[in-house]
């Protein structure tokens, strides 16, 4: 069989980012973003094989031109074995368990979800609709971040509040990064010698978004988002749980608009919030190694939260199989897992420090001290996974 291609977009309010994946190399042929669309510093950037980085300016372009700009460096990249389009879609509410190839219905049921993920899904349907009349030919499949989660069990799923918020208005737990955890959920299996369907799984994604999972025998059977993004962990800029009264004692206290408050929660918060320095891991690992006290504080609220979140996802699994991080965070801090697997002896974790020190950079392996349970550093890859969806999905068709 011909080597197949797919493109993975994954279209956000200002921005697309995309992947030309080949079922033949590890490494995209082609990836990169345009950034700032719609405003006169539109950039669009994007690197092959080679991972030069290259650059063109599109004073102004919106979406369509954008992605208009990317057919050339498509094809030149090997865009005529090209046999579908993988989008990343944020929120398919109940409608979507799993991936699904795009029609006018599929269409329907992203644009009905709108009212769940105000900010994602309108961009996400954009990018769907400039692609389908750029590349009328070529089936088009949207892969959901909710949809894993899809299998989570009433009682994990429903908020303690009256039923008729759930009936009427769709207010109940979805989750997020399902692509990764599955991703991962999988590559964990393999690489223990395990069978997907016979194994259970911690997994902790944490990038500027963070979560986690417990996964029993390939299946999400709880994850701590909720109904949006901001419930659980504590972010790079979000605060992740507080206490719901907060809303009501800033609007008393201080005067506060929702609005305000949905800015400081989501945008002021998590660890920017508590340094005051930076949402990002790397800039508050050298701030603490200098001494700085509120960067230190920011990482160990990180980390506890971390712990407490895994502790509360095993009452989810029958038995563990390990312990999986992933994302930015979770694949390059050795600083963060030694200080999150220090808070959970009860669960048997114990680290061997120097396969922690090594497993960094994208490298895969096991980080755990020789007899104890798994603990794994497992790079993600949302956009393969998104290939692999589309590329099932296309097989699946009759001919
Ligand atoms: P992501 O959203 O998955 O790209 O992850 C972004 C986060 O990963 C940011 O907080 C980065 O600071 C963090 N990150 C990336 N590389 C490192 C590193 N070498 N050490 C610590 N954190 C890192």
């Amino acid at each position: 069989m011909a080597t197949r291609n797919v493109l993975v977009i994954n279209c956000g309010s200002s921005s697309l980012k995309f992947a030309l994946i080949s079922q033949a190399h590890p490494q995209p042929l082609l990836a990169g973003q345009a950034e700032r669309l719609n405003s006169p510093e539109t950039v669009l950037r994007w690197w092959r094989g080679d991972r030069i980085r290259r650059q063109r300016e599109l004073p102004g372009a919106d979406h369509r031109i954008a992605l208009q700009a990317l057919l050339p460096l498509v094809e030149e990249a090997g865009g005529d074995r090209l046999y579908g389009i993988g989008h990343r879609v944020v929120h398919g509410g109940e409608q979507f368990t799993q991936s699904t190839l795009i029609d006018a219905q599929t269409l329907a049921a992203i644009r009905a979800t709108v009212p769940l993920a105000p900010l994602h899904n309108p961009a996400n349907l954009l990018g769907i609709e400039t692609a389908m009349q750029l590349f009328p030919d070529l089936p088009q499949v949207a892969v959901f971040d909710t949809a894993f989660h899809q299998s989570m069990p009433e009682h994990a799923y429903r908020y303690a509040i009256p039923e008729r918020f759930y009936r009427d208005h769709g207010v109940r737990r979805y989750g997020f990064h399902g692509t990764s955890h599955r991703y991962v959920g999988q590559r964990a299996a393999e690489f223990s010698g395990l069978a997907v369907g016979d194994s259970c799984w911690l997994t902790a994604h944490l990038g500027n978004g963070c979560s986690t999972c417990a996964i029993v025998d390939g299946q999400s059977r709880d994850t701590s988002m909720g109904l949006t993004p901001l419930e659980g962990l504590a972010m790079g800029t979000r605060s992740g749980d507080v206490d719901p009264n907060l809303h009501g004692h800033l609007a008393r206290v201080l005067g506060w608009s929702l609005t305000e408050i949905e800015h400081l929660l989501n945008s002021e918060s998590g660890l920017l919030g508590l340094s005051g320095l930076s949402n990002d891991m790397r800039s508050l690992e050298q701030a603490r190694s200098q001494g700085h006290r509120p960067a230190t504080l920011a990482i160990e609220v990180f980390c506890y939260r971390l712990a407490k979140s895994l502790a509360a996802m095993s009452c989810a699994l029958p038995r563990l199989d390990g312990v999986v991080f992933t994302g930015g965070i979770g694949e390059n801090s050795a600083l963060v897992r030694a200080r999150s697997v220090a808070h959970l002896p009860l669960l048997g974790l114990a680290l061997d420090e120097a396969a922690n020190a090594r497993c960094v950079g994208g490298a895969t392996g096991a980080i755990n001290a020789p007899g104890h349970p798994r603990l794994l550093v497992i790079p993600t890859n949302e956009e393969k996974q998104i290939a692999q969806d589309t590329l099932a999905l296309l097989d699946a068709q009759p001919h």
